[in-house]
């Protein structure tokens, strides 16, 4: 089991930013679950969830939608960006670890689901390991780059790119 965070208030939020959260209180337990569910519904390897514990949540802006991924239980994300938020059950709620502004205070104490551990996914961190600087074709790119994810720390006003981003990366047209 891990030990509690000792932090009081966590904040959190979307890729977007049309989601944000607050959470204070002694979070719970946090883990990776490898399960099938967990991979899909987090398009990773695994996904990183803390339970909530005594701690209290409150939607600080816009409203999360919901997929029923089973009887048991419902996920929440953000239906502007898409970005996981919660896996909600009957015996509580956890929060995706990645949304938290200080994600790196949530350490995992558990794996969870490892029946459905992908057969690479403990090669992962033996793998040769580069700053994304070093990727010198990606230069010029990287000059230009203009991030429109939220910033990590609460905003008073904050207009997602939902729009603007997708007329950025629409593909030519291939003809008919
Ligand atoms: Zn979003
Ligand atoms: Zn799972």
């Amino acid at each position: 089991m891990s030990a509690p965070t000792t932090h009081t208030h966590h904040t959190g939020g979307c890729q977007c930013g049309a989601i944000r959260y607050r959470v204070e209180g002694g979070l719970g337990d946090a883990s990776v679950c490898h399960c099938r569910m967990c991979q899909k519904a987090s398009g990773g390897f695994y996904m990183p969830l803390v339970s909530l514990g005594t701690a209290r949540l409150t939607w600080t802006r816009g409203h999360i939608r919901h997929f029923q991924s089973s009887n048991a239980a419902r996920r929440g994300f953000c239906g502007d960006c898409g970005t996981p938020l919660t896996y909600e059950a009957p015996d509580g709620v956890a929060l995706a670890i990645g949304t938290f502004d200080d994600p790196g205070d949530l350490k995992p104490g558990i794996q969870w689901g490892v029946e459905a551990k992908l057969p690479y996914v403990d090669e992962v961190p033996a793998l040769p390991q580069q700053e994304t600087s070093a990727d010198e074709g990606a230069a010029a790119f990287l000059a230009t780059l203009v991030s429109y994810q939220h910033p990590d720390h609460d905003t008073d006003d904050w207009t997602p790119k939902i729009e603007e981003a997708r007329e950025h990366w629409r593909p030519k047209e291939q003809g008919v």
